[in-house]
Protein backbone atom coordinates (compact mmCIF):
# COMPACT_ATOMS: atom_id res chain seq x y z
CA UNK A 1 0.00 0.00 0.00
CA UNK A 2 1.52 3.31 -1.41
CA UNK A 3 -0.70 6.05 -0.39
CA UNK A 4 -1.12 10.21 -0.36
CA UNK A 5 -3.50 12.14 1.76
CA UNK A 6 -4.81 15.28 0.54
CA UNK A 7 -6.80 17.72 2.73
CA UNK A 8 -6.64 21.00 4.74
CA UNK A 9 -5.42 21.61 7.92
CA UNK A 10 -7.32 19.67 10.62
CA UNK A 11 -9.11 17.40 7.89
CA UNK A 12 -7.70 14.34 10.19
CA UNK A 13 -4.94 13.20 7.70
CA UNK A 14 -2.44 12.46 10.62
CA UNK A 15 -4.78 10.81 13.20
CA UNK A 16 -5.72 8.44 9.75
CA UNK A 17 -2.47 8.00 8.80
CA UNK A 18 -0.72 7.37 12.93
CA UNK A 19 -3.80 4.82 12.77
CA UNK A 20 -2.69 3.13 9.59
CA UNK A 21 0.31 2.74 10.81
CA UNK A 22 -0.14 1.79 14.31
CA UNK A 23 -2.55 -0.99 12.77
CA UNK A 24 -1.51 -2.08 9.75
CA UNK A 25 2.13 -1.50 9.87
CA UNK A 26 2.57 0.74 7.03
CA UNK A 27 5.00 3.68 7.31
CA UNK A 28 3.91 7.32 8.42
CA UNK A 29 5.33 10.09 6.63
CA UNK A 30 4.59 13.50 7.78
CA UNK A 31 7.22 16.14 6.17
CA UNK A 32 5.46 18.40 8.86
CA UNK A 33 6.74 16.13 11.70
CA UNK A 34 10.23 16.16 10.06
CA UNK A 35 10.48 19.59 9.81
CA UNK A 36 9.25 20.13 13.17
CA UNK A 37 12.00 17.50 14.44
CA UNK A 38 14.46 19.99 12.57
CA UNK A 39 13.57 22.86 14.33
CA UNK A 40 13.13 21.22 17.57
CA UNK A 41 16.94 20.17 17.09
CA UNK A 42 17.87 22.71 16.36
CA UNK A 43 19.40 22.40 12.98
CA UNK A 44 20.15 24.34 9.79
CA UNK A 45 17.29 23.56 8.00
CA UNK A 46 15.21 23.55 10.75
CA UNK A 47 16.54 27.67 11.25
CA UNK A 48 15.85 28.41 8.04
CA UNK A 49 12.08 26.78 7.98
CA UNK A 50 10.86 27.87 11.61
CA UNK A 51 9.75 31.27 10.68
CA UNK A 52 7.79 29.63 7.73
CA UNK A 53 6.11 27.09 10.13
CA UNK A 54 4.99 29.84 12.73
CA UNK A 55 3.57 31.98 9.99
CA UNK A 56 1.67 28.97 8.01
CA UNK A 57 3.50 29.41 4.86
CA UNK A 58 4.72 26.59 2.98
CA UNK A 59 8.10 25.64 2.66
CA UNK A 60 10.12 25.93 -0.76
CA UNK A 61 9.18 22.93 -2.93
CA UNK A 62 12.76 21.96 -3.53
CA UNK A 63 13.68 21.85 0.17
CA UNK A 64 10.40 19.43 1.03
CA UNK A 65 11.22 17.54 -1.95
CA UNK A 66 15.05 17.04 -0.67
CA UNK A 67 14.15 15.68 2.35
CA UNK A 68 11.48 13.16 1.02
CA UNK A 69 14.06 12.38 -1.91
CA UNK A 70 16.77 11.79 1.30
CA UNK A 71 14.31 9.53 3.54
CA UNK A 72 13.83 7.26 -0.14
CA UNK A 73 17.80 7.06 -0.85
CA UNK A 74 18.32 5.70 2.52
CA UNK A 75 18.98 1.80 2.62
CA UNK A 76 16.06 1.59 4.77
CA UNK A 77 13.59 3.03 2.74
CA UNK A 78 9.69 2.28 3.25
CA UNK A 79 7.95 0.13 1.00
CA UNK A 80 4.78 0.49 2.13
CA UNK A 81 3.17 3.83 3.08
CA UNK A 82 1.15 6.80 3.86
CA UNK A 83 2.07 10.18 2.99
CA UNK A 84 0.48 13.00 5.04
CA UNK A 85 1.23 16.67 4.47
CA UNK A 86 3.05 15.73 1.22
CA UNK A 87 2.80 16.75 -1.73
CA UNK A 88 1.27 19.79 -1.50
CA UNK A 89 1.59 21.54 -4.68
CA UNK A 90 1.98 20.10 -8.11
CA UNK A 91 4.98 20.43 -8.23
CA UNK A 92 5.87 18.27 -5.26
CA UNK A 93 3.35 15.48 -6.83
CA UNK A 94 5.25 15.08 -9.90
CA UNK A 95 8.99 15.43 -7.85
CA UNK A 96 7.06 12.42 -6.14
CA UNK A 97 6.27 10.80 -9.12
CA UNK A 98 10.10 11.00 -10.74
CA UNK A 99 11.41 9.71 -7.55
CA UNK A 100 8.74 6.66 -6.53
CA UNK A 101 9.16 5.92 -10.72
CA UNK A 102 12.59 5.60 -10.82
CA UNK A 103 12.84 3.42 -7.36
CA UNK A 104 9.91 0.92 -9.09
CA UNK A 105 7.46 2.09 -6.02
CA UNK A 106 4.34 3.90 -7.78
CA UNK A 107 1.27 4.92 -5.84
CA UNK A 108 -1.59 3.11 -5.81
CA UNK A 109 -4.21 5.68 -4.48
CA UNK A 110 -4.76 9.18 -2.86
CA UNK A 111 -7.40 10.14 -0.92
CA UNK A 112 -8.89 13.59 -0.89
CA UNK A 113 -10.22 14.21 2.95
CA UNK A 114 -13.77 16.54 2.46
CA UNK A 115 -14.59 19.01 5.06
CA UNK A 116 -16.13 21.87 5.70
CA UNK A 117 -13.83 24.91 6.49
CA UNK A 118 -15.94 26.14 9.20
CA UNK A 119 -15.82 22.59 11.01
CA UNK A 120 -11.93 22.95 10.20
CA UNK A 121 -11.46 26.26 12.00
CA UNK A 122 -13.26 24.76 14.89
CA UNK A 123 -11.16 21.88 15.51
CA UNK A 124 -7.65 23.94 14.77
CA UNK A 125 -8.59 26.72 17.33
CA UNK A 126 -9.62 23.85 19.97
CA UNK A 127 -6.58 22.69 19.93
CA UNK A 128 -5.24 26.19 20.57
CA UNK A 129 -3.41 25.82 24.30
CA UNK A 130 -2.64 22.21 24.19
CA UNK A 131 -1.34 21.44 20.55
CA UNK A 132 0.96 23.46 17.99
CA UNK A 133 2.86 26.36 18.32
CA UNK A 134 0.83 27.27 14.19
CA UNK A 135 -2.79 26.58 15.76
CA UNK A 136 -3.18 29.97 16.81
CA UNK A 137 -6.35 31.86 14.89
CA UNK A 138 -4.30 33.99 12.68
CA UNK A 139 -2.13 31.47 11.79
CA UNK A 140 -4.93 28.81 10.79
CA UNK A 141 -6.23 31.15 8.31
CA UNK A 142 -3.17 31.30 6.43
CA UNK A 143 -2.62 27.90 6.38
CA UNK A 144 -6.15 27.37 5.37
CA UNK A 145 -5.88 29.85 2.84
CA UNK A 146 -2.53 28.37 1.72
CA UNK A 147 -4.54 25.29 1.37
CA UNK A 148 -7.07 26.73 -0.58
CA UNK A 149 -4.59 28.33 -3.00
CA UNK A 150 -2.49 25.16 -3.87
CA UNK A 151 -4.73 21.88 -3.54
CA UNK A 152 -7.09 22.75 -6.31
CA UNK A 153 -3.85 22.10 -8.72
CA UNK A 154 -2.79 19.01 -6.67
CA UNK A 155 -6.22 17.61 -6.73
CA UNK A 156 -6.24 18.06 -10.53
CA UNK A 157 -3.05 16.39 -10.92
CA UNK A 158 -4.28 13.43 -9.52
CA UNK A 159 -7.65 13.10 -10.31
CA UNK A 160 -5.97 12.70 -14.46
CA UNK A 161 -4.27 10.23 -13.40
CA UNK A 162 -7.26 7.65 -12.16
CA UNK A 163 -5.88 8.07 -8.31
CA UNK A 164 -7.66 9.98 -6.86
CA UNK A 165 -10.62 9.04 -4.35
CA UNK A 166 -13.06 11.32 -2.14
CA UNK A 167 -13.57 10.71 1.91
CA UNK A 168 -16.16 12.89 3.65
CA UNK A 169 -13.86 13.32 6.30
CA UNK A 170 -16.16 15.18 8.87
CA UNK A 171 -17.03 11.44 10.60
CA UNK A 172 -15.71 10.02 13.50
CA UNK A 173 -12.29 8.18 13.63
CA UNK A 174 -13.26 4.59 13.60
CA UNK A 175 -15.47 4.94 10.95
CA UNK A 176 -13.26 7.60 8.88
CA UNK A 177 -11.13 4.47 9.08
CA UNK A 178 -13.13 1.75 7.59
CA UNK A 179 -13.73 4.15 4.83
CA UNK A 180 -10.19 4.58 3.88
CA UNK A 181 -9.39 1.14 4.67
CA UNK A 182 -11.98 0.07 1.93
CA UNK A 183 -10.59 1.80 -0.75
CA UNK A 184 -6.55 0.77 0.40
CA UNK A 185 -6.77 -2.97 1.58
CA UNK A 186 -7.68 -3.98 -2.17
CA UNK A 187 -4.20 -2.01 -2.94
CA UNK A 188 -2.45 -3.79 0.14
CA UNK A 189 -0.60 -6.41 -1.87
P1 LIG B 1 -1.13 20.93 8.60
O1 LIG B 1 -1.61 19.98 7.53
O2 LIG B 1 -2.06 20.94 9.78
O3 LIG B 1 -0.80 22.30 8.11
P2 LIG B 1 1.60 19.82 8.67
O4 LIG B 1 2.28 19.21 9.85
O5 LIG B 1 1.39 18.94 7.49
O6 LIG B 1 0.21 20.35 9.25
O7 LIG B 1 2.40 21.11 8.19
C1 LIG B 1 2.80 22.13 9.08
C2 LIG B 1 3.64 23.18 8.34
O8 LIG B 1 4.85 22.57 7.81
C3 LIG B 1 2.96 23.82 7.12
O9 LIG B 1 2.16 24.93 7.49
C4 LIG B 1 4.20 24.23 6.28
O10 LIG B 1 4.79 25.41 6.79
C5 LIG B 1 5.19 23.10 6.52
N1 LIG B 1 5.08 22.00 5.52
C6 LIG B 1 4.77 20.69 5.81
N2 LIG B 1 4.75 19.94 4.69
C7 LIG B 1 5.05 20.78 3.65
C8 LIG B 1 5.16 20.59 2.24
N3 LIG B 1 4.93 19.41 1.67
N4 LIG B 1 5.49 21.68 1.49
C9 LIG B 1 5.70 22.87 2.05
N5 LIG B 1 5.60 23.12 3.36
C10 LIG B 1 5.27 22.08 4.19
Amino acid sequence: MRAVFVGSPGSGKGTQARQLQDRLGVTHISTGDMLRTAIAKGTSLGRKVAPLLAAGQLVSDELVNELVAELFRSPNRPERFVMDGYPRTAAQAAALDALLNELGLPLDAVINFQIDEEMVLRRLIGRTGRGRDDDAESTVQNRLTVYRETSRDLLTYYRRQGLLHDVAAADSVENLYKKIVKILQPKTV
